[in-house]
């Protein structure tokens, strides 16, 4: 009986205009492709694309070298030196990320003790030359100062969930 069935569909063309049906019922509906990049979807709070390093609203650096987005960084992507200052406190001298390695997991920023490390909305980007793949410390902190507003806002808006 079945292999009846299945012969008669075949032989009725049944798939074929289901198919057909679809793409018809389809055809009337607005379209849900995006013309990037003039277009963009909306982007959630928690979306993690280029890193920044934060300051407190006085200048000073958020990052107290602790290094734990270094040890949790599946990646390796993390390399951090640091040194001791006159005042006792402890700052990174080197804070580098190879955005080669980086899978975008967003553990770093989870670990911060200090909200430091931070993953801005920034997706679009490239690399001209050799090298320019590993973001240095100064890179970061101008992302950061450039971005501080947004960055305080998003993490805001994500604060209850978090
Ligand atoms: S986002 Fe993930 S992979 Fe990238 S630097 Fe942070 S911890 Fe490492
Ligand atoms: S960015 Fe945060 S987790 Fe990483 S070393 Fe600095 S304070 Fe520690």
């Amino acid at each position: 009986m079945d292999k009846f069935v299945s012969r008669a569909r075949s032989l009725l063309l049944v798939e074929m205009i289901q198919g057909m049906a679809l793409t018809f019922k389809y055809l009337w509906r607005p379209k849900y492709t995006m013309m990037y990049p003039m277009e963009k979807i909306p982007q959630s709070p928690r979306f993690r694309g280029l890193h920044a390093l934060r300051r407190y609203p006085n200048g000073e650096e958020r990052c107290i070298a602790c290094k734990l987005c270094e040890a949790v960084c599946p990646a390796l992507a993390i390399t951090i030196d640091s040194e001791q200052r006159e005042d006792n406190t402890r700052r990174t001298t080197r804070y580098e990320i190879d955005l080669f390695k980086c899978i975008f997991c967003g553990f770093c920023e989870e670990s911060c003790p200090v909200d430091s490390i931070v993953e801005t909305h920034i997706h679009e980007y490239h690399f001209e030359n050799r090298g320019e793949n590993i973001v240095t410390k100064p890179q970061l902190l101008a992302i950061g100062d450039r971005l501080e507003a947004e960055i305080a806002e998003r993490r805001a808006a994500d604060a209850a969930y978090r």
